[in-house]
């Protein structure tokens, strides 16, 4: 049996994960060991297919480990029903992705607002958060207008305040600029990382941008299968 690491919000114990196509195997995950602990802020760089979206996908509950096992908040997942890990999902982890994904025919307060209802919140109490959120967040002006009609940079807001809205524990992001100009990419980081540091919560985040990467609290890689700390140069 595994123990989950102490403090740890996100703790990986071993994981791995076997993609099987006919008779071919591709090991994609050997052992990844990693945990993070509130308030932390973790980059993660490394080329395309290393595994990045897995291990992300395993973080967020999506898939299940062929070996080893995922602790939320100290909780083992691997033995939860389908049930007892989406509620887990819902309430401990926040997502925010390269694109978007809000729901378009819905306003931006609305996408705020619906988790929260899911959640089991009443709408007014869900109101409430979702425009403390978006005011933070600096959108509160644009809370009636749907995905289509605000810019790039005000859609990633939106999708922030509503990875957010549930309060988690621990947010996970894959390229959550990767979609933005650089002065827009900036501001977005900005705000992304202050509300992680302020609300306590356990970040990782997926990014192509060193540069963002240096204003996080340490950097790791994959590397054969395994996390390790990221070098430059
Ligand atoms: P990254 O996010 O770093 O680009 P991924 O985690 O998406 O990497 O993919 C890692 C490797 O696993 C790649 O070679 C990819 O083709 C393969 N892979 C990802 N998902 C699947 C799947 N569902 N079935 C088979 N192979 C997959």
């Amino acid at each position: 049996m595994s123990a989950p690491a102490k403090d740890a919000v996100l703790h990986l114990d071993k994981v791995e994960r076997v993609y099987v196509s006919g008779a071919s195997e591709l090991p994609v995950l050997k052992g990844a060991e990693l945990a993070i602990r509130p308030g932390e802020l973790v980059a993660l760089v490394a080329p395309s297919g290393a595994g990045k979206s897995t291990l992300l996908h395993m973080a967020g509950l999506l898939e299940k480990p062929d070996r080893g096992e995922v602790f939320i908040g100290g909780v083992a997942t691997g033995s939860l029903d389908d049930q007892a890990r989406t509620g887990l999902r819902r309430t401990e982890i926040g997502f925010v992705y390269q694109f978007h994904h809000l729901l378009p025919e819905f306003s931006a307060l609305e996408n705020c607002i619906i988790p929260q209802m899911i959640a089991g919140l009443t709408r007014g109490e869900a109101t409430e958060r979702a425009r403390q959120l978006l005011a933070y967040l600096r959108i509160d002006q644009r809370a009636d207008h749907r995905p289509a009609e605000l810019s790039g940079g005000e859609q990633q807001r939106v999708a922030i305040a509503r990875a957010f809205a549930n309060a988690p524990r621990l947010l996970l992001a894959d390229e959550p600029t990767g979609n933005l100009d650089p002065k827009t990419s900036d501001h977005v980081f900005e705000a992304l990382t202050t509300l992680v540091r302020e609300t306590e919560l356990a970040g990782l985040v997926a990014t192509h941008n060193l540069a963002l990467a240096r204003r996080m609290d340490r950097t790791v890689t994959l590397k054969d299968g395994l996390v390790v700390p990221y070098e430059e140069g």
